[in-house]
């Protein structure tokens, strides 16, 4: 067991798909850590629903003591954009070239879309976490990918797919249910759920 991976996302909650999908990848895999690294401002998505600073609260919350998980405020730190390909090249100079990067397979398809995504590819070996409903939809993506990235690139991205629980749970479906007064226990760790109660986060805006 050795090498750590590290899992970008936006994670406006981070939640149980999240923590359940690294903990089977660094199983998989052999990784020795997970390091989660929210996005300040993430290019596909652009404004976050809550601030950096509780987003990364709610993370460290969510890890706790799990000695196989970390939290890094890399792109927090870094003003504009949070693009992978610069956090790569920070991460290289840290850890060495041999990065690995987690990825749901929602944003498989979006890849291409990247900035300096042919040059992405090679900064880091991808490994991939199946969504609720993308094997249906896999041959079609990686069609896709095909036209954007070398068939080596390709290659890697499919040995990069790891099979893992498929966890119906979203950040979106959490503000959703936030924003409507219903629970979201057992979709967010406990510590996760009294964080957003007690900072009053993903409720309407007060006319
Ligand atoms: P939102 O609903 O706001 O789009 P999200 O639930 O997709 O958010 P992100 O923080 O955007 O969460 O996700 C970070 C990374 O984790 C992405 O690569 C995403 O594909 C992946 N991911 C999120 N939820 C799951 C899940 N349930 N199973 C597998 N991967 C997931």
């Amino acid at each position: 067991m050795s090498g750590i991976a590290f899992f970008g996302g936006t994670f406006d909650p981070v939640h149980h798909g999240h923590l359940i999908v690294a903990r089977a990848i660094a199983e998989h895999r052999g990784f020795a850590k997970v390091a989660f690294i929210p996005a300040a401002v993430p290019p596909h998505k652009g404004q976050t629903h809550a601030v950096g600073e509780h987003r990364l609260a709610m993370l460290r919350a969510a890890v706790g003591a799990e000695d196989r998980f970390d939290v890094c405020d890399l792109e927090l730190a870094r003003p504009g954009p949070s693009y992978t390909f610069d956090t790569l090249g920070e991460l290289r100079k840290r850890f060495g070239a041999e990065l690995h990067w987690i990825l749901g397979a929602d944003m498989l398809e979006d890849l291409p879309n990247w900035y300096r995504a042919g040059e992405l590819m090679d900064r880091a070996t991808f490994v991939i976490a199946g969504r609720p409903g993308w094997e249906e939809r896999m041959d079609e993506v990686f069609d896709k990918l095909s036209r954007r990235f070398t068939p080596e690139q390709v290659d890697a991205l499919r040995q990069g797919v790891v099979p893992v629980p498929l966890i119906d749970i979203s950040s979106t479906d959490i503000r959703r249910r936030v924003r409507e007064g219903l629970s979201i226990r057992y979709l967010v760790p406990e510590a996760v759920e009294h964080y957003i109660h007690e900072h009053r986060l993903y409720l309407p805006a007060q006319a």
